[in-house]
């Protein structure tokens, strides 16, 4: 599959930072509450849960389950980010609630499976890296 040349950058806000840039160090950050000890995304500086304002972003092991996931085919950018492509939602090994929006990567767009065990990469644009996932290795046939 080939990636993009170009993509849509999200500009960084204070609390999401550490999630677009945690990919130059190689690590998927995520906010975890320091008072109900749960992961949550996206990254504010809030719990959700227990409204607790002791939230900072934490690296993740970056393993991932698929559980659903659309093929696009339209040339929506033309050939700078040329179809088709896999806009998949996968949850967290961590905590299953946590899910991202995201892209499977280094894998034909027809073997990706719901329930496929994913890992983090990282697509560096610019100032942002942007996680994707890719096929745990050795668990595709
Ligand atoms: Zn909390």
């Amino acid at each position: 599959m080939t990636r993009p040349a170009y993509r849509m950058l999200p500009q960084a806000t204070a609390d999401s930072t550490a999630f677009w840039t945690g990919g130059a160090d190689g690590e998927l950050r995520i906010h975890r509450c320091h008072s109900c000890s749960r992961l949550f995304h996206p990254p504010v500086g809030v719990c959700f849960r227990c409204r607790s304002r002791d939230v900072a972003p934490e690296a993740v092991s970056g393993r991932a389950t698929v559980v659903s996931y659309t093929v696009n085919h339209h040339p929506w950018f033309g050939d700078a980010f040329p179809p088709p492509y896999v806009v998949a939602i996968v949850e967290l090994a961590e905590d299953p609630e946590i899910r991202l929006t995201t892209q499977i990567v280094d894998c034909p767009v027809e073997d990706v499976t719901i329930g496929m065990a994913v890992e983090v990469a990282f697509e560096h644009h610019e100032d942002v890296w942007i996680p994707v996932f890719r096929p745990v290795q050795g668990s595709v046939a």
